[in-house]
């Protein structure tokens, strides 16, 4: 291949070895000397070097119909410059005044770098060709030397040698930046594809020039045309002033680290739209050491930041839900007990106090009997809501069942929390204003903590004191023992 300049060296190695075999044997058989050796093998190297690459070249594109594929520009485009070397080489070698044998090798460079290989390889063909012909002829400035025929062939080959060895390396050399920058712009292309697939944009700030760039991606993610231009403090002031302190501060750790960073905000895009836009990334650094640039991926996440605050709102609803009572709006047994639970361990550690209240409406059978259940069920709701407005916000009051409620209370004595427990009653029964709705009055056992493992224990003893205040007649508040 002439594709490879690895290739071309072992090409022309191969060609000056066989040349020399041949002069070998032709010395050998015709018995002259070294001179004869020398020009046959001159010869024989250079018909090789100059003829074989543009032949197998051209045996190639016909053989893989590579020519029907050449578009028709570049046939005329390969067309002229050819001629132009066929020219310019003819006007050289046609004349003695001017000694301007140069010009072929330009003519030469030109077609090798416009047409690769085998530009260089057809190019040396004709100028060695209309070179030969005319020198031969006894034209052109090599002609018109004034030596023996002998040393004006060596010329003519040593000219042509020359031109062949700048031109089939440079071809060559050509050829494979070019495949280069094809696969850079390939690779380049992926990434860019890659990055609008995954929606993740990436962009670097320049320390030292204090610049910033982004890719295609990163304008998307900003709501910006590709291309436009940006600086730094553009891009850090499209965040809304809340996140971009934050922004700021974790860029400005990171520079001063050096560590990998990671950040999440909200920026206001052109089109005015808020967006959550997450970046990672991490620092350059100089040989010795210095921050010269910062590199981030930009990805926008508001879809998942949104799904996220639904997938919230839907867990704390069902959670509301799960510890609600639905009558009266309270916290339901579940919830009281584990509250409770709370409450116990937290007065187990720090010592505060902690008092239990249950209450029980007096002779609700009667209210459902004679007015109904559904006047039952608003009158435990009125009960409820009596009683929780008669308590602090500190204390809790939940419903444990049918109509059997549970204060907590928490860091107050047992003498406070018989005043609290006193003035539920007492708000229950004063509770007169409810038009239709029957008058009710409750009974309550208040238990103290007292040092119990458990709640159970604590609300056992608390349910007595209420055996008892319903015992000694109802409406009444009893302290357990
Ligand atoms: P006591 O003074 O001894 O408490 O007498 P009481 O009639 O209130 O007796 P008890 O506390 O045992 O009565 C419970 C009654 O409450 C039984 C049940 O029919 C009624 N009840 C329980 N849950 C509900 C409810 O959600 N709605 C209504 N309307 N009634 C309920
Ligand atoms: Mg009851
Ligand atoms: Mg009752």
């Amino acid at each position: 291949s002439f594709m490879v300049p690895r290739a071309v060296g072992t090409f022309c190695m191969a060609a000056l070895g066989a040349s020399a075999a041949s002069a070998a044997v032709a010395t050998a058989l015709s018995g002259n000397g070294l001179d004869f050796f020398l020009s046959w093998m001159t010869t024989v190297a250079l018909g090789m070097l100059i003829v074989t690459p543009p032949i197998v070249m051209l045996a190639r594109m016909v053989g893989s119909n590579a020519l029907h594929n050449v578009p028709g520009a570049m046939k005329a485009q390969t067309i002229a410059i050819l001629t132009a070397a066929a020219f310019v080489t003819g006007v050289c070698f046609s004349q003695s005044e001017f000694p301007v044998t140069f010009l072929p090798c330009v003519a030469v460079i030109a077609a090798s770098s416009r047409l690769g290989p085998f530009g260089a390889a057809s190019g040396m063909l004709i100028v060695a060709i209309i070179a030969a012909l005319l020198t031969g002829q006894g034209y052109g400035p090599i002609a018109a030397m004034d030596e023996s025929q002998k040393v004006e062939v060596l010329f003519l080959q040593f000219y042509l040698v020359t031109m062949l060895f700048i031109a089939l390396p440079l071809a060559a050399l050509l050829v494979g930046q070019r495949r280069l920058a094809k696969r850079l712009e390939q690779s380049n292309r992926w990434l860019l594809q890659a990055e609008a697939a995954a929606l993740v944009g990436h962009w670097r700030v320049d320390l030292v020039r204090w610049t910033i760039q982004w890719s295609d991606q990163a304008y998307r993610v900003h709501g910006l045309v590709p291309g436009m231009p940006v600086t730094v403090k553009y891009s850090v002031g499209q965040y809304l002033p809340e996140d971009r302190v934050a922004v700021q501060r974790i860029l400005a750790d990171a520079v001063a680290s050096g560590d990998a960073f990671e950040y999440q905000g909200r920026i206001v895009r052109a089109d005015g739209e808020i967006r959550h836009v997450k970046s990672h990334g991490s620092i350059e650094k100089s040989r010795s050491g210095k921050a010269i640039a910062i590199f981030g991926t930009v990805q926008d996440v508001t879809e998942t930041v949104e799904n996220a605050r639904i997938l919230e709102s839907a867990r704390s609803a069902a959670e509301r839900v799960a510890n609600t009572d639905m009558l009266t709006g309270l916290p339901n047994r579940r919830h009281t007990l584990s509250f409770l639970d709370q409450a116990l361990r937290s007065a187990a550690q720090d010592g505060a106090p902690l008092a239990v209240a249950i209450f029980d409406i007096d002779h609700f059978k009667l209210i459902n009997d004679v007015h109904g259940h559904a006047t039952g069920d608003e009158v435990i709701r009125r009960v409820g809501q009596r009683a929780k407005s008669s308590l602090r916000e500190d204390d809790m009051v939940g419903r444990f069942g049918g109509e059997e409620f549970v204060c907590i209370l928490q860091g107050r004595s047992a003498q406070s929390a018989e005043m609290v427990a006193e003035r539920v009653r007492k708000a229950v029964e004063s509770d007169t204003d409810g038009g239709d709705f029957p008058g009710v009055t409750v009974s309550i056992g208040l238990a103290a903590y007292a040092g119990e493992a458990s709640i159970e224990d604590l609300l056992q003893r608390a349910d007595k004191a209420l055996y008892m205040a319903k015992r000694e007649g109802r409406n009444r508040l009893r302290m357990a023992a």
